[in-house]
């Protein structure tokens, strides 16, 4: 099976229902259909279409139906239905997954969470939110705006916080806020069989627990495989009191990444710091206008009182000096500091305007801080001996970093190499002690690595979970592991 980018899940070819054969009849839908209204299920083409595909370069694979439930009852009630008939169930938050996670692989039903789209329990004092899967990152901080609190995970795209909470996204600001690991506090979930657990306990949300086994953190990036999530309590922020953001260009891709190594080590509480080699930089500064040196650049941003900035910024430029660095481009002022972070999160669109009519697919390896300068060092030579259009972007910070791999699906001699790549990249990671998914998820690109990083009993460990919990395999069946039939 293919580690990374894979010639076969290119391409429309969606199923018709009739050839997929799951088995959704009559009765069923008008089961479906006396639980969340007419309007609450859909058989359209289009929709199903739209519900087949994320993100990523895997193809199309719609579900034989898709559902909108309005509240965890609904969920419940369908989830019931579909056990009852064998149905396979595929959450969908906002379909900007990079993995394929929500491909109908096995047909099935498609639980679209949209409606379910507001903000419950906000307890400002306790720095906590409760939401339901249909809320955003930016619809929640856009709320939050007048209390002075945030949320402060943001993977660039405007993602559901439940589809961020199944992914175990992070992007970023991981590097001083943590991934929604550290930030999810208690989740919400409808099991297989439709019934609903609260993984801390109902309405439970303190800063920190001792109790029994760490449920939360077992949905937390479980990709659908184990249940729907339907709410989640969140961990949130003072909005800090000053925010500053700086570009930095380096003589070579080792003494950015060593700038980043050394200020993490001096202590700097640094929030953002982002690595562009010089192909991302030259396709951001074409993509959004800008027009920084075309060599490998860090965007850095920092946040604190007044005070704490100056020192913070002190140290950080002393350290990129003594590596080569050049002056800090400041972006003070609001505007700036957008602009510059908006053209980081368009990166990915800024790699497919290189070649136009080409498909992106993104690497996502995440190694021990340590290791980094050679893993990219190494990367970036692989990368010119195989001729491949791969511009990286990093949150190196956390020891991860994109190559995004721009390809020909038509040339099948270059997915060939694409393919190679991301393996012998994904097996460089592993045997520097890192992990061959930092923050995108295994979906169905990463199965057979899994296997590798986890080693036999960590996978088996793995499918007895999976089986004491959805013992038909109908939760998004075919993602993380492969598995035989019941
Ligand atoms: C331009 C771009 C940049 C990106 N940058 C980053 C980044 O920096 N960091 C990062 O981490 N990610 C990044 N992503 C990936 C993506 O935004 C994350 O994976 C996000 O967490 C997916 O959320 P979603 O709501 O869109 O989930 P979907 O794509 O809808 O689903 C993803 C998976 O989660 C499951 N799922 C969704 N909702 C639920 C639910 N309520 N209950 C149970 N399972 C559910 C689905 O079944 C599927 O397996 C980027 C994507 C794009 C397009």
């Amino acid at each position: 099976q293919m580690g990374g980018a894979s010639p076969c899940c290119w391409g429309p070819s969606p199923l018709s229902p009739s050839q997929q054969g799951s088995g959704v009849g009559d009765g069923v839908l008008s089961a479906f259909r006396s639980i969340c209204g007419e309007e609450g299920v859909s058989l359209g083409e289009a929709v199903r279409e739209q519900h087949g595909k994320d993100e990523s370069v895997h193809r199309c694979r719609p579900p034989d139906v898709v559902v909108f439930p309005r509240c965890v009852e609904e969920v419940s009630a369908l989830a019931k239905v579909c056990h009852k008939h064998r149905l396979p169930i595929i959450p969908f938050g906002t379909g900007t997954g990079l993995e394929g996670g929500v491909g109908a692989v096995k047909g099935g039903v498609c639980f679209s969470l949209r409606n379910m789209e507001q903000v419950l329990d906000l307890h400002p004092e306790d720095f906590d939110v409760t939401v339901e899967p249909g809320v955003t990152r930016k619809a929640l901080n856009a709320y939050l705006r007048d209390t002075g609190l945030w949320f402060p995970v943001d993977p660039g795209a405007d993602a559901s916080l439940c589809g961020m909470a199944a992914t175990s996204a992070s992007g970023t600001n991981a590097v001083r806020y943590g991934t929604m690991r550290e930030n999810v506090m208690n989740l919400e979930v409808v099991l297989a069989d439709g019934s609903i657990v609260h993984t801390a306990g109902k309405g439970r949300r303190p800063r920190k627990t001792s109790a029994g086994y760490n449920l939360t953190n077992l949905f937390v990036g479980s990709e659908g495989t184990l249940g729907i999530i339907t709410k989640t309590t969140l961990r949130l922020y003072g909005i800090p009191e000053a925010m500053v953001s700086a570009v930095c260009s380096f003589p070579s891709v080792q003494a950015a990444v060593d700038s980043t190594v050394q200020t993490l080590q001096a202590g700097v509480p640094i929030a953002r710091i982002e690595f562009l080699d010089d192909v991302m930089i030259d396709a951001c500064n074409r993509f959004s206008s800008l027009s920084y040196p075309v060599t490998p650049t860090l965007f850095l941003e920092f946040h604190g009182s007044e005070q704490s900035l100056q020192e913070q910024v002190k140290t950080a430029e002393d350290i990129t000096q003594s590596n080569g660095g050049s002056d800090f481009q400041w972006a003070r002022d609001t505007e700036t500091r957008n602009r510059l972070w908006k053209a980081r999160h368009d990166a990915w669109y800024a790699a497919l305007a290189l070649r136009p009519g080409c498909k992106a697919y993104s690497t996502d390896v995440c190694v021990p801080l340590s290791r980094l300068p050679q893993i990219i060092v190494e990367t970036k030579e692989d990368l010119i001996e195989n001729r491949l259009t791969g511009p990286i972007a990093g949150h190196v910070g956390d020891g991860n970093f994109h190559c995004l791999m721009v390809v020909d699906p038509n040339n099948p001699e270059e997915m060939h190499r694409v393919h190679l790549f991301t393996e012998r990249l994904a097996r460089r990671a592993l045997a520097m002690d890192g992990t061959c998914t930092g923050e995108h998820g295994v979906g169905l690109g990463k199965r057979a690595l899994l296997c590798e990083e986890m080693g036999p009993v960590g996978i088996q460990v793995m499918r007895s979970l999976k089986d004491t919990l959805d013992p038909n395999n109908l939760m998004n069946p075919g993602k993380i592991l492969q598995r035989e039939e019941p």
